[in-house]
């Protein structure tokens, strides 16, 4: 089977959480696989666009993604955190979730302007957290040479906000 199957066949479907009517997509599964891991790392990398000079993750899950990624890649892994968490002047966005209220902060010194970005997460839903994550890159003046999830839940819509946020590169590995 072709990695994409073994990385979709490693992703369970919970229904219910952590709310009525939200079908939560679990990776922990795709995690506890050597080979289901190591797949969707390779995917990813396969897919990164060329001279990155950064990563982004977005904690909690896309940091387990994004960081082995950067490694691969051979550049720097940069943090998008929830408030109170980054020590040092954060720029910060607030923006609306498929459950709740979010917001997303990142060093104002994290990347220098002008450097080359990829964001990696793993799911893609409402593209809320995404396009948030791309307005804070917008305030340090990186290009954001592509956004890499590893699975796009396509019924919620993500896609068209990402479009709208003008997010002109995205690739889903499932
Ligand atoms: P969005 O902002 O696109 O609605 O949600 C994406 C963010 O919420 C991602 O950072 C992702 O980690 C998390 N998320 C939303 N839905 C799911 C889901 O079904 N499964 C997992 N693992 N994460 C989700």
């Amino acid at each position: 089977a072709s990695n994409a199957d073994l990385i979709a066949g490693l992703i369970r479907s919970v229904p219910d959480f952590p709310k009525p009517g939200v079908d939560f997509k679990d990776i922990t599964p795709l995690l506890g696989s050597p080979n289901g891991f190591s797949a969707a790392i390779e995917e990813l990398v396969r897919a990164a666009p060329e001279d990155l000079d950064v990563v982004v993750g977005i904690e909690a899950r896309g940091f387990v993604f994004a960081a082995p990624v950067a490694l691969a890649l051979g550049v720097g892994f940069v943090p998008v955190r929830k408030p109170g968490k980054l020590p040092c002047e954060v720029f910060s966005k607030s923006f609306d979730l498929e459950y709740g209220r979010e917001t997303l902060t990142i060093h104002q010194d994290a990347i220098p302007s002008g450097s080359r970005v990829m964001i990696v997460d793993d799911i893609l839903a409402t593209g809320g957290t995404l396009a948030a994550t791309a307005g804070l890159l917008g305030q340090l003046g990186v290009e954001l040479a592509q956004v890499s999830v590893l699975m796009e839940l396509e019924a919620l819509g993500g896609r068209r906000v990402l479009q709208d946020a003008g997010i002109d590169h995205f690739h889903a590995i499932v």
